[in-house]
C-alpha cells in the first residue's frame, strides 16, 4: 500500500519535521488509520510539493514526522481548466467537484444561469461551500495531487463570463458550435469550461457568451447530462493539450 499523503500548511513544515495539527488530518491519521511511530507518510504542501516522512510521535491532537527532501512529481496540469458549471442537484454537484478533481481541473465555479432550478437557501449556502471545498481537498489527496482545486461562490453567468480568464468555451449543443479541438490553440495555457443547466442555456445567454468572446463548443453528437459535460469537456481539453 502506497503511504498516506496529507495536506499540510507551509507552518507546519519546519527544520525537516512536520507537525500536523490540522484536526481532521489528525483523526484520520490517528482514529482511521492508526498510524504508528516508524510509519511513512508523505506530507502534502499545497502548491509546493511533497515531502516523504517517517512518524515520529503520535498524540491525541497532532502527529509529528520527520521530513525528506521534497519532492515535485509532475501531476498538476500544465493547463489551468476553470470549469464554471451550471449548478445541478446537490449531489450531483458534489460528483463533478470530486470527479473533476480526479481529472485535474485547476478550480469548479458553480453558476447561476435563466434555466437553473436549484437554488441553495441563502442560510445553507456556507456549509454547502465548506463541503464542497472539502470534497475537492479529499479528492486532491485521494488522487495524488499537488494542489487543491479551488472552489467558488455560485456567481451569475453573466459575472462568471466577464471575469473568467484565459480562452472562454461555452458547450453548446446545436448547430454554430466549433469542434472543441477546433476552437483550442495547442498552446492554451488556461481555459474557462462554460457548462449549461439540464435545459441548456438560452439564445440570450450563447449571446451574451459570444459577445464577450467565448466561443461555442461542441461535446459531440450526443447530448448528455450536465453533470456528464462538465467532466468530459475537461477530460478533453486536458488530453487534447497533451497531459493526460
Ligand atoms: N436540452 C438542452 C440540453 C442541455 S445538456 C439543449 O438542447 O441545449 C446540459 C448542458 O451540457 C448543455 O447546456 C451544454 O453546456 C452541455 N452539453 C451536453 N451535451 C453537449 C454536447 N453534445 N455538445 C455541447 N455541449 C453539451
Amino acid at each position: 500500500m502506497s503511504a498516506t499523503r496529507v495536506f499540510v500548511d507551509p507552518a507546519a513544515l519546519r527544520k525537516g519535521e512536520v507537525h500536523i495539527t490540522d484536526p481532521t488530518a489528525v483523526h484520520h491519521l490517528v482514529r482511521v488509520l492508526r498510524v504508528r511511530p516508524g510509519d511513512e507518510i508523505v506530507a502534502v504542501v499545497p502548491g509546493d510539493g511533497e515531502y516523504p516522512a517517517v512518524v515520529t510521535r503520535v498524540l491525541e491532537d497532532a502527529v509529528k514526522a520527520r521530513a525528506g527532501e521534497r519532492r515535485v512529481p509532475q501531476v498538476e496540469p500544465r493547463v489551468e481548466v476553470h470549469l464554471y458549471q451550471a449548478l445541478p442537484k446537490a449531489d450531483r454537484m458534489e460528483l463533478v467537484i470530486q470527479k473533476a478533481t480526479e481529472i485535474g481541473v485547476h478550480r469548479v465555479i458553480p453558476v447561476r444561469t435563466l434555466r437553473t432550478v436549484v437554488d441553495i437557501p441563502a442560510g445553507r449556502q456556507a456549509r454547502r461551500l465548506a463541503r464542497w471545498r472539502s470534497i475537492a481537498r479529499e479528492a486532491a489527496r485521494q488522487s495524488g495531487r499537488l494542489a487543491i482545486p479551488a472552489v467558488e461562490a455560485p456567481l451569475p453567468l453573466q459575472e462568471a463570463l466577464a471575469t473568467a480568464p484565459g480562452l472562454r468555451l461555452m458547450a453548446a449543443v446545436g448547430e454554430g458550435s466549433l469542434r472543441l479541438s477546433e476552437a483550442l490553440p495547442a498552446d492554451a495555457s488556461c481555459v474557462s469550461l462554460f457548462i449549461g443547466p439540464e435545459g441548456g442555456f438560452s439564445e440570450a445567454e450563447r449571446r451574451m457568451a459570444v459577445d464577450l468572446e467565448a466561443k461555442l463548443v461542441s461535446l459531440g453528437p450526443r447530448v448528455l447530462r450536465t453533470e456528464t459535460a462538465g467532466l468530459v469537456a475537461l477530460t478533453l481539453v486536458l488530453g487534447l493539450l497533451g497531459d493526460l
